[in-house]
């Protein structure tokens, strides 16, 4: 049989361009909150009434915007809308509607990567802090179904998700805004999925949200091991998630929307090995599931914007290595790993892998489909985990240019051994 390595010089030790290695990616300690900033009390003393659309500002008071009422958007769904002017660099639209609820409170959950956490309202309100590398503008959620609803057949829409955050009201908010879309939008138009937050939540929340039109289910792992779950998303920040309790409602998931019906976010570049990162999508398979990436950036003011985003070579071999497992019925056991995990054989013949990275789809934004094929996301969030300069994922089709510097940061062209 014949087998792929790698060509290119070995690896500095840690994090310092070829992997971000576990010691490398120590997230810092938060700071206490002054308690006149906890809890959203700036918005809720000020209480200045909504009025439509409110575009982060730091300079402005946010107004008392809350779910079900209101939601906030994507920068490219706010574009996609008409919402907010703008153009993307090389995007048209996005083809998904992502909706994060809302609250004065923000999130209560403080993970060490995310710009919504809940250490940061010592030093912006809720409604203007940044998530991946994006403002979040809020909506009212009847603004936005208007706009849908009445777009019809020809909405760029290829999906809608409703993003949970960590709030004692959002399981309820979240079956009020799928109620409210649903009453209008059919949901065999614009599938919805669900990121959901385990961490508030029973099997009976999952079977609702099946009941009431929900197409996909996911859960936001984001962490590849318990080890960096702990130290990113649990006790390591003062924050509430545990890897178990992420797990179970992973299977309820499984159990209640069936076979590719469910799937998990995974951050690649927190101090994973390479071959942790995969045998976990492995393991997403096995069960039925899809795995969604996220390349690691240091989001502005997150307990990690310290830290160095995840190098182009390292994530270029995990979204191929990926794609194999979820999409080519590869399996890790195919692939080889050198000492320190990372991808040294991808485990297939050379024209195969050749034909994949020619295609490109690989390298796209992962998530759940849309309307074009299942390996393409509907969820293409345009540069959500890069700046446009240097794109971990695509948000369009790679052109010949883009695959000329994939391959490049792949360390592809490869060597073909004998063995
Ligand atoms: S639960 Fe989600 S929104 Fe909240 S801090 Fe963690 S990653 Fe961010």
């Amino acid at each position: 049989m014949s087998c792929l390595k790698q060509t290119g010089e070995s690896a500095p030790a840690h994090g310092a361009g070829d992997f971000n290695a576990y010691e490398v990616m120590q997230p810092r300690v938060p700071e206490p909150t002054p308690p006149e900033r906890r809890n959203g009390a700036r918005v809720k003393s000020a209480d200045v009434p909504p009025s439509g659309v409110y575009l982060p500002n730091n300079n402005v008071l946010a107004p008392h915007m809350r779910s079900p009422e209101y939601v906030q958007l994507s920068t490219a769904a706010a574009m996609t809308l008409g919402i907010m002017p703008g153009r993307m660099h090389r995007c048209e639209c996005t083809r998904c509607l992502n909706l994060l609820l809302t609250y004065p409170e923000g999130c209560r959950a403080n993970c060490a990567y995310c710009g919504l956490a809940r250490h940061r309202e010592a030093e912006r309100d809720y409604a203007d802090r940044n998530f991946i590398r994006v403002d979040w503008p809020a909506v009212p959620v009847e603004q936005i179904i208007e706009i849908v609803a009445r777009d019809g057949a020809g909405s760029p829409f290829h999906r809608m998700c409703i993003s949970m955050i960590t709030h004692p009201r959002s399981d309820a908010d979240t079956v009020a805004v799928l109620r409210a879309w649903t009453r209008r939008i059919d949901p065999a138009s614009i599938p919805v999925s669900i990121l959901s937050n385990p961490t508030t939540m029973e099997r009976e929340d999952v079977v609702r949200l099946k009941e009431l039109g929900a197409d996909i289910f996911t859960v936001a792992l984001d962490a590849a091991t318990p080890a960096i779950f702990d130290r990113t998303r649990g006790k390591g920040v003062q924050s509430p998630h545990k890897w178990s309790k992420y797990w179970e409602i992973l299977h309820v998931a499984r159990e209640v929307f069936g076979p590719q019906k469910f799937g998990a976010h995974i951050i690649i570049g927190m101090g994973e090995t390479e071959f942790e990162a995969l045998e976990l999508v492995q393991q997403l398979v096995d069960l039925g599931g899809h795995s969604h990436m996220f390349c690691f950036f240091p989001e502005k003011g997150s307990l990690m914007d310290h830290l160095p985003a995840t190098p182009r070579d390292q994530w270029r071999r995990v979204q191929l290595a990926r794609y194999l497992i979820d999409y080519a019925a590869v399996r890790i056991e195919q692939m080889r790993f050198d000492e320190r995990g990372r991808v040294i054989d991808y485990g297939v013949a050379p024209e195969m892998l050749e034909r994949i990275i020619a295609e490109g789809v690989a390298f796209r934004t992962s998530g759940c489909p849309g309307k074009f094929r299942d390996d393409i996301s509907a969820c293409d969030r345009p540069y959500g985990d890069s700046p446009p300069s240097d794109i971990a994922s695509f948000p369009f089709a790679p052109n010949r240019t883009d695959l000329r510097r994939i391959r490049r940061q792949l360390r592809i062209p490869v060597v073909r051994e004998d063995s």
